[in-house]
C-alpha cells in the first residue's frame, strides 16, 4: 500500500521519528513544524492522511483538524490526533474537532502502522466513491447511483464477549453510533453474523475456552461474513496476538482498558469502510446494468447487443452450431408519433418490447436496437425454426391492438421482421446484422406486416406465403 502521509509536529525528533518509520514501510512522508504549514500542505497537495501533534505554538492541533474539516477540499483527509496517554480530555476534544483516530505518545510501531494503513483504505474507498459521484453527477445518472449514507445511518455491530459484564460499557460507548448485538457464545455469534447484516464485528479476546483468532479467521473464511469488519479487543503486550490477527485480516485493534473515546472512533471508521464497500459494490453493479440496458423498455442496450452478439456468433461457429437473428421495425411508427404524440409513441415502444419479451425463450436476447427497431438473437436456431418465431412475433403484434392505458388509446400495429441465419453464408456478426437489416428492407417494400427471411442460398421469401411451415408445432419445440 503506498499513501502520502503528512506529520505535523512543532519538535523536530518527532517528526524524524515518525517519519524514520512511515518511510521504512514505503508510504510517501511529507512533514511541517507548525499548523499553518499543514493546512497550506493540505489544500494544495494531494495528501492521504495527516498525523497531527496538539501542543504546538500558533495554532494547536485541535484548531488545524477543526479547519481541515470545515474546507470542502480537506475534509476527506483522514487525521490521527496524536496525544499523551494521560490526557482522556484530549480525546474528547479531538473527537469533537473531527479526528478519525488517535495515536498515544510515545507512539508504539505497530499501532502507527496499523493505524494508518486502516484508513488509508478507508480514504482510497472513498476517494474512488467520490470520483464515481462526479463521474455520476457529469453524465446525469447520480440520482440512479445514490444510496443510502453511511455517516448518519447507525450502525448495526455485533459483539462477542465473553463477560456478560464489560458488554454494558462497550455497548454505551458505542451508543452515538451503534446498535449493539451482544453475545458470549463465539459458535451463536458465527451464525449471527452470517443471518444478519452486520457492520462491524468486535471479537473481544476474553472468550471462555475459545481461541478468539479461531473465530476471526472463521469470520473472513465464510462467503457471507468474508467482507465484514473486524475488530479485535486484546490485553496489553499482547503483541504477538495483534500480529497473526492482523495476518489473518482483522482490520483493527484496540487493547484494554478500553478508552471509550478511541473504541467510538475505531468502530466508526470500520462501519464507514463496510459502507463504503457496499455502495460500492452496489453502485458498481447499478453502472454495469445501467450501461446495458434501454432506459425505455428495459431490454439490453444496443452496445450490449453489440459486444454479446461477437461472443455468441464466434461461438455458434466453433461448434458449428446455428445462430439466428431477427430484426423488428414497428410500421409507420413516425405517423403514431405525428397523430398521437411522443409520449404514446414512448408507450408504444414499451408494450412492443413487453410482447417481445413474452415471446422468447430464456436463451434468447432481446434488444432495442435503436429507436423503433428491436433485435432478436435465437442461439441454437435455424432459419426455419426463427422464421416461425418471428412470424408468431409478428402475428402478436398484429393481431391484439395496443391498449395504451396512460394515453386511453387502442391503436392498431404492425412490425416488419427480417431474419438471418448463420447457416446463410454469413461470416461475420456484421454480415449477419447486414443480411437481417436486408431481409427487413424487403419486408417493408413488400408492403410491410411480414416477415421476410434472407438469402443466400436461400431466396427471400415472403413467409406468409409458405403454407408448408406449421407453426404450431414448430413452435412447440422452440418453446
Ligand atoms: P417505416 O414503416 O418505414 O419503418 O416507417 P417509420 O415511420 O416507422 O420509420 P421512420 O424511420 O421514418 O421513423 C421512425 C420514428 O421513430 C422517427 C422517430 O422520431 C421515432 N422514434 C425514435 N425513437 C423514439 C423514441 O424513443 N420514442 C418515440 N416516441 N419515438 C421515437
Ligand atoms: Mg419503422
Ligand atoms: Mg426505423
Amino acid at each position: 500500500m503506498t499513501a502520502r502521509i503528512l506529520v505535523v509536529d512543532d519538535i523536530p525528533a518527532n517528526v524524524k521519528l515518525l517519519e524514520a518509520r512511515l518511510l521504512a514501510e514505503y508510504f510517501d512522508v511529507l512533514t511541517a513544524d507548525d499548523g499553518f504549514k499543514a493546512l497550506d500542505i493540505c489544500r494544495g497537495t494531494h495528501v492521504d492522511l495527516v498525523l497531527l501533534d496538539i501542543m504546538m505554538p500558533g495554532i494547536s492541533g485541535f484548531d488545524v483538524c477543526e479547519r481541515l474539516k470545515a474546507d470542502q477540499r480537506t475534509a476527506h483527509i483522514p487525521v490521527v490526533m496524536v496525544t499523551a496517554l494521560d490526557q482522556p480530555a484530549d480525546r474528547v476534544r479531538g473527537l469533537k474537532a473531527g479526528a478519525d483516530d488517535f495515536l498515544t505518545k510515545p507512539v508504539n510501531d505497530l499501532q502507527l502502522i496499523s493505524r494508518v494503513k486502516s484508513l488509508v483504505r478507508l480514504k482510497t474507498l472513498s476517494d474512488e466513491l467520490r470520483i464515481r459521484a462526479e463521474t455520476a453527477q457529469n453524465i446525469g445518472i447520480e440520482d440512479m447511483l445514490k444510496g443510502p449514507d453511511g455517516r448518519d445511518e447507525p450502525g448495526q455491530v455485533l459483539l462477542v464477549d465473553g463477560r456478560a459484564s464489560s458488554h454494558e460499557r462497550i455497548i454505551k460507548a458505542l451508543k452515538p453510533i451503534a446498535h449493539v448485538v451482544a453475545i458470549s457464545d463465539p459458535q451463536a455469534a458465527l451464525f449471527e453474523a452470517a443471518e444478519n447484516p452486520f457492520d462491524l464485528v468486535i471479537v473481544n479476546a476474553n472468550l471462555e475456552e475459545y481461541d478468539p483468532l479461531r473465530l476471526c479467521s472463521h469470520l473472513r473464511s465464510l462467503e457471507r461474513t468474508r467482507f465484514l469488519p473486524l475488530l479485535l479487543v486484546t490485553e496489553p503486550g499482547a503483541e504477538d496476538v495483534i500480529a497473526r490477527a492482523l495476518d489473518i485480516g482483522v482490520n483493527d485493534y484496540i487493547v484494554r482498558p478500553i478508552d471509550p473515546n478511541e473504541l467510538l472512533a475505531r468502530s466508526l471508521t470500520q462501519i464507514k469502510r463496510k459502507r463504503f464497500n457496499d455502495r460500492l459494490r452496489t453502485s458498481l453493479r447499478q453502472t454495469i446494468e445501467l450501461a446495458v440496458t434501454d432506459g425505455l423498455t428495459g431490454l439490453h442496450n444496443r452496445r450490449y447487443l453489440d459486444n454479446h452478439l461477437r461472443t455468441l456468433f464466434d461461438r455458434a461457429a466453433a461448434r458449428g452450431r446455428s445462430l439466428s437473428i431477427c430484426i423488428a421495425d414497428i410500421d409507420h411508427f413516425k405517423e403514431v408519433n405525428d397523430t398521437h404524440g411522443h409520449d404514446v409513441g414512448d408507450e408504444v415502444l414499451k408494450e412492443f418490447a413487453n410482447r417481445i419479451r413474452s415471446t422468447v425463450r430464456g436463451a434468447d436476447l432481446a434488444c432495442r436496437y435503436g429507436g423503433e427497431e428491436f433485435v432478436l438473437v435465437m442461439p441454437d436456431t435455424d432459419a426455419d425454426v426463427a422464421s416461425a418465431i418471428a412470424e408468431r412475433l409478428r402475428n402478436l403484434i398484429a393481431s391484439e391492438p395496443f391498449v395504451l392505458k396512460k394515453a386511453g388509446l387502442t391503436l392498431t400495429i404492425t412490425a416488419s421482421l427480417g431474419v438471418a441465419s448463420n447457416d446463410g453464408g454469413a461470416e461475420t456478426r456484421e454480415q449477419l446484422l447486414k443480411q437481417a437489416d436486408r431481409a427487413l428492407y424487403e419486408a417493408k417494400s413488400g408492403g410491410r406486416d411480414r416477415v421476410v427471411l434472407s438469402g443466400p442460398p436461400r431466396e427471400a421469401t415472403d413467409l406468409r406465403s409458405i403454407e408448408s411451415i406449421a407453426f404450431p408445432t414448430k413452435l412447440q419445440k422452440v418453446v
